[in-house]
C-alpha cells in the first residue's frame, strides 16, 4: 500500500500565521542575500572558456627530454592533451594553455603565438603556453633537437607532428575564447609530497640523486571553476615538480607522467569538470621515487588525492577584476670563452660540446655578435585581490617559487614556470654559486656557452615586482 502524499501547507493550501510570518521572513532574507551578492560581484563579471584537444602521436615517434634514448617510442599508457582556459573581465583577456610536452622553444613557438593574437586580438603576454615537462611527449621541431640523434624520416615526423600540434593549438585556443561565460571561482592549496630536491652534493660537485634535505616547494594550489549552476567546470592544480617520473625500462611509453594521471581521477571523480594542469617553478626537483610508468600513477593519485582534499573544503572565493602585465626580462651572459677553447670544443669527444661550439663558431665565421643576454618573458595575472599567477619562461629553479611567495604573499601568488617559452634553466645566485646541471652543464644541451652572470635573481625579482605593482594599481 501507498502513503498518501501530505502536503506541508496542509488542504487547500490553507496557511497558519506562524507559516505566513515564515515565508515573509524567508522572502525578505532572500532579497538581502542578493542585494549583497550582487554588491560583492560589482564590476564587471569574470567569464570562463575551456576547452580540451588530444595531441596524441599515432605512430612511434622520438620523445623529448632524454638525450639517452636511441630510438622512437613503443607505445601510448596515456592520451596527451593540449587544454585552453580562457578568462575574461571588462576589456581584458588572458589564455593560459596547458600542454602535454617537455617543452617549446621560442624558435617554435612564437610566430604561433603571433599569429593567435592577431586573430583574437590578444595583448602581449596574453596567450600562456606552459609546458607540462613531462619527459615522455613527442620532440618538436627547432627544440633541443640537437639532444637526439634523429634521421631524416625521423625529422620529417618530428616536423608532420610540429604542424599537427600547431593546428590543435590553434583550435583550442580559439574554443576557448568561444566558450566565454559567466563563472565562479574558489582557490585554496594543498600539499603532495613527492617532489624532492635532485642536487646531491659531493664534495665540491653536484650530482643528480635525492637530496631530502634540499628546498622544495610541495604547495598544490587549486582554482575551482563553477558556472552560476553551481556545477565544476574546470579544476586547475599545479606542481612544481619534473615531469621525470617515468624514465629507464618504460622509456618509449608515450604518457603525460603524474599530471596526466592526476587529471584521469580528477575527471573521474568529478564527472563534467576538466582537469587542467599548470607547471610550478621547480626546476631542481624530481619526483621521488621515479624510473617506472608505476612511479608516475603512484604519484598522479597521491596529487589527485591533495586537490580532492582542497576541493572538499571550504575555499576562498576569488571576483574581481582581471590584470594582465607582461614583460620580457634581459638577464646578461657572462663574457663568452676566448675562441680557441670554441674551436678545442668543436673537436671534443661529446656530441653536444661539439654541436654548441659549431654554433658559436658559426656565428663568428658570419660576423654575427655571440649571444650576450636571454630576453625572459614574465607575466603577473591578477584576479580581483585574492589571486595572481605569477608566470616566467624557462627551467625555474624552486629558489624563485620561493622568494616569490615571500615577497608576494599578500597577493596570494600561484607561480606557474615553463611559462610562454623554455630556453634554457633559470637558475638562483645560489645555484650559480654552487654549480651544477642547473647552472653550467644543462647549458650544453641549449646550444648556450654562459653562465649567466650573478645579476640574473636580482633583474627577475625587479621585473616581477614591477609587474605585480602595475596589476595591483591599473
Ligand atoms: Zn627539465
Amino acid at each position: 500500500m501507498n502513503r498518501p502524499l501530505v502536503t506541508r501547507n496542509g488542504p487547500a493550501g490553507r496557511k497558519s500565521l506562524l507559516e505566513e510570518a515564515q515565508l515573509v521572513f524567508a522572502s525578505l532574507l532572500f532579497a538581502w542575500s542578493l542585494s549583497s551578492l550582487r554588491a560583492a560581484e560589482s564590476g564587471p563579471p569574470l567569464e570562463v572558456g575551456i576547452s580540451v584537444r588530444d595531441i596524441t602521436p599515432e605512430g612511434p615517434i622520438w620523445l623529448a627530454g632524454y638525450a639517452a634514448r636511441k630510438h622512437p617510442s613503443e607505445k601510448i599508457d596515456s592520451p596527451l592533451m593540449v587544454q585552453a582556459i580562457a578568462f575574461k573581465g571588462g576589456n581584458e583577456r588572458v589564455v593560459l594553455v596547458s600542454l602535454d610536452n617537455c617543452e617549446v622553444s621560442h624558435a617554435f613557438i612564437a610566430p604561433a603565438v603571433q599569429e593567435l593574437g592577431a586573430k583574437h586580438e590578444l595583448k602581449p603576454g596574453a596567450l600562456v603556453v606552459v609546458s607540462s615537462h613531462t619527459h615522455s611527449a613527442p620532440v618538436l621541431e627547432n627544440t633541443l633537437t640537437s639532444m637526439y640523434n634523429l634521421s631524416p624520416a625521423d625529422e620529417e615526423q618530428i616536423h608532420q607532428y610540429s604542424a599537427f600540434l600547431k593546428s590543435k593549438l590553434a583550435e583550442v585556443v580559439g574554443a576557448a575564447l568561444a566558450d566565454l561565460k559567466p563563472a565562479r571561482l574558489e582557490h585554496g592549496v594543498g600539499r603532495a609530497r613527492f617532489a624532492m630536491n635532485r642536487r646531491v652534493y659531493n664534495g665540491d660537485k653536484i650530482d643528480f640523486g635525492e637530496n631530502p634535505d634540499g628546498p622544495v616547494d610541495q604547495d598544490v594550489p587549486v582554482l575551482k571553476i563553477m558556472g552560476t549552476n553551481g556545477a565544476i567546470r574546470a579544476i586547475l592544480f599545479g606542481y612544481a615538480c619534473h615531469g621525470t617520473s617515468i624514465a629507464g625500462d618504460d622509456f618509449y611509453i608515450v604518457s603525460g607522467d603524474y599530471m596526466a594521471y592526476t587529471r584521469q581521477h580528477l575527471e573521474t571523480h568529478y564527472p563534467g569538470a576538466v582537469a587542467i594542469y599548470l607547471t610550478g617553478m621547480g626546476a631542481d626537483s624530481n619526483p621521488s621515487p621515479r624510473g617506472t610508468l608505476l612511479d608516475a600513477k603512484r604519484h598522479g593519485l597521491e596529487l589527485a588525492g591533495a586537490v580532492a582534499g582542497v576541493l572538499s573544503r571550504p575555499m576562498r572565493r576569488v571576483q574581481g577584476a582581471l590584470k594582465l602585465a607582461y614583460d620580457e626580462a634581459e638577464l646578461p651572459f657572462a663574457d663568452p670563452p676566448p675562441r680557441d677553447q670554441i674551436e678545442k670544443d668543436s673537436r671534443s669527444d661529446d656530441v653536444y660540446i661539439r654541436n654548441r661550439a659549431t654554433g658559436y663558431l658559426k656565428r663568428l665565421d658570419a660576423g654575427v655578435p655571440l649571444p650576450a643576454s636571454l630576453k625572459l618573458p614574465v607575466a603577473a595575472i591578477r584576479i580581483g585581490d585574492e589571486l595572481t599567477f605569477v608566470a616566467m619562461g624557462g627551467e625555474d629553479v624552486v629558489d624563485y617559487s620561493k622568494r616569490f611567495k615571500r615577497i608576494f604573499a599578500a597577493d596570494h601568488p600561484w607561480l606557474i614556470g615553463y611559462a610562454y617559452e623554455v630556453p634554457c634553466y633559470i637558475p638562483s645566485v645560489r645555484i650559480l654559486k654552487e654549480g651544477g646541471y642547473e647552472a653550467q652543464s644543462s647549458l650544453i644541451y641549449y646550444g648556450i656557452y654562459g653562465p649567466f652572470r650573478a645579476s640574473i635573481e636580482g633583474i627577475l625579482v625587479k621585473q616581477a615586482t614591477e609587474l605585480m605593482d602595475r596589476v595591483r594599481n591599473q
